[in-house]
């Protein structure tokens, strides 16, 4: 009773994990609505993550392989920016997707509820109601009912609390609005979000500067690949702090001054025309009322849930970054299906082996299963098998005889159980390493797989045949 609307299934959020999830369940059958505070389907990766991130990194990558192509004997003039026109081509991509969505959720005859959702109960959700155009809210509210439910509320940036508010200030979405391309940028976190937007601010025209509290940029894949990477991106940085914390932001009309501490901390405070933070994201878990629903919202904000996306309410099911890392979208739609098909009363459960994690920047940096150092750290034994990009010929002739792919074997089985790439397209090719993890191939299955020639990918063949060298049991 009380509900104004009723539904088999209710999702929380609509990123990623949301729609997937929402369609996967209307396609086998469950009457359902995604409840989304934005005007547009697609959450943070379609609005403010991975989509408008990729389209500037590509005019990047356009821009940088346009000045690097010198060597060739071709010389373009130094390009002009014109800022409003590349941003509108931004909102271009990212609209042409989010209508694609909502076409996609018209066609499944799933209802989209638009505002912030909270429980009330284990079967209510309210709707604080937005306009429809825009986050504000118009007062009215609506009262959900549901079945069962799947929370995909995702995640934020994480905010320093000592940073002070000014709109030179700014996280990834700000960073992503383009509303200025400063001389000098301090970019807060020296992960893989942080130096995406490095990447395209530098090509842009602004001088970065890194700070980062770990001993490393990108943390995850092997030092080796991120060496490659820093070689290659040397150009776009004043400098690089590591082991090194932002202790004090000033916000004054002639910069914002900044206090450094650590190894890498310049004694005096240091002028920026803006700063990115990039430290982290956070779960959303804490703002959803869940404990009305009587599930269980870890410290940090993450929710606990089963194989099967179950949270310690079975009815309720909780997907992507809401549940953990990695934080990445193709994570939260996987999750998304196993959810959906669970609550259709289909027979499913997460049980990929990898995930893999890409920078995509230039070059790209793609890496999957077991790096060298989680081997170490791990005491496993493996076999490591590297190919130098500076013997494919496609690499030569791209201009990209720096890259690297690299795989690792487990030393008693001889599967492949890891792969880390360095160099344009990385990310593209990995798929083929996850796929070769996924189905327990070993080096001779990569290896006398016939890849076309001459391509990056042939690298993974090839890296594989290196391999081959050190297995006895070959033909
Ligand atoms: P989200 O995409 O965060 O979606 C959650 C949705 O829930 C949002 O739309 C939000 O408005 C809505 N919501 C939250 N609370 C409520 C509420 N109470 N009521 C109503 N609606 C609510 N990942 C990759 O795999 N590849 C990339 O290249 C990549 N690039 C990125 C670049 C940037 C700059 C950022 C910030 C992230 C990037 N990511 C990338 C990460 C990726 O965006 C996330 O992993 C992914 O969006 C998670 O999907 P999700 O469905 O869990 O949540």
């Amino acid at each position: 009773g009380g509900a104004d609307v009723e539904y088999d299934m209710v999702v929380l959020g609509a990123g990623p994990g949301g729609y997937s999830a929402a369609f996967r369940a209307a396609d086998l059958g469950l009457k359902t609505a995604i409840i989304e505070r934005y005007a547009t389907l697609g959450g943070v990766c379609l609005n403010v993550g991975c989509i408008p991130s990729k389209a500037l990194l590509h005019v990047a990558a356009v821009i940088e392989e346009a000045e690097h192509i010198d060597t060739a004997g071709i010389k373009f003039a130094k390009p002009t920016v014109d800022v409003d026109a590349l941003r509108k081509h931004k909102d271009g991509v990212i609209s042409k997707l989010t209508g694609g969505l909502s076409g996609m959720a018209k066609a499944r005859k799933v209802d989209v509820i638009r505002g912030y959702g909270h429980f009330l109960d284990p079967h209510h959700l309210e709707v604080e109601e937005t306009t429809g155009t825009s986050q504000d809210k118009t007062g009215a509210k609506k009262v959900v009912k549901f079945k069962q439910c799947i929370i995909a509320a995702g995640s934020a940036a994480v905010h320093l609390p000592f940073i002070p508010k000014d709109p030179r200030i700014v996280d990834s979405t700000g960073a992503l609005e383009l509303r200025q391309v400063p001389a000098k940028m301090l970019v807060i976190g020296g992960g893989i979000i942080g130096l995406e937007m490095a990447t395209v601010y530098s090509t842009l025209g602004a001088r970065i500067d890194v700070v980062e509290m770990m001993d490393g940029l990108m943390q995850g894949p092997d030092r080796d690949a991120v060496k490659v990477w820093e070689k290659q991106n040397a150009h776009r940085f004043d400098k690089i702090m590591l082991k090194t914390k932002t202790v004090a932001v000033e916000a004054k009309d002639d910069g914002l001054w900044v206090k450094f501490e650590g190894e890498g901390a310049p004694a005096e405070p240091v002028r920026y025309d803006m700063i990115l933070q990039s430290a982290g994201r956070a779960p959303n878990g804490k703002k959803i009322g869940a404990d009305k629903a009587g599930v269980i919202v870890g410290e940090r904000g993450f929710i606990p849930v089963d194989a099967q996306m179950r949270t310690n309410v079975p009815h309720i099911f909780a997907i992507g970054d809401i549940i953990g890392q990695p934080m990445l979208a193709h994570k939260a739609v996987h999750e998304a299906h196993v959810a959906a098909e669970v609550a259709a009363g289909h027979k499913a459960a997460f049980d990929a082996t990898v995930i893999p994690g890409v920078a995509y920047t230039h070059p790209e940096v793609a890496w999957v299963g077991y790096t060298e150092a989680q081997a170490k750290a791990e005491g496993k034994k493996v076999e490591t098998a590297k190919f130098p990009w500076a013997a494919s010929g496609r690499a030569i002739a791209n201009g990209a005889d720096y890259g690297f792919t690299k795989l690792i074997f487990d030393a008693e089985t001889h599967r492949v159980i890891g792969g880390t790439i360095v160099g344009p397209s990385a990310g593209d090719m990995i798929g083929e390493v996850c796929l070769a993890i996924e189905m327990g191939a070993d080096a001779v299955d990569i290896g006398k797989t016939i890849h076309p020639h001459p391509t990056l990918g042939e690298t993974v063949g090839m890296a594989a045949e290196v391999a081959h060298g050190s297995c006895t049991d070959l033909p």
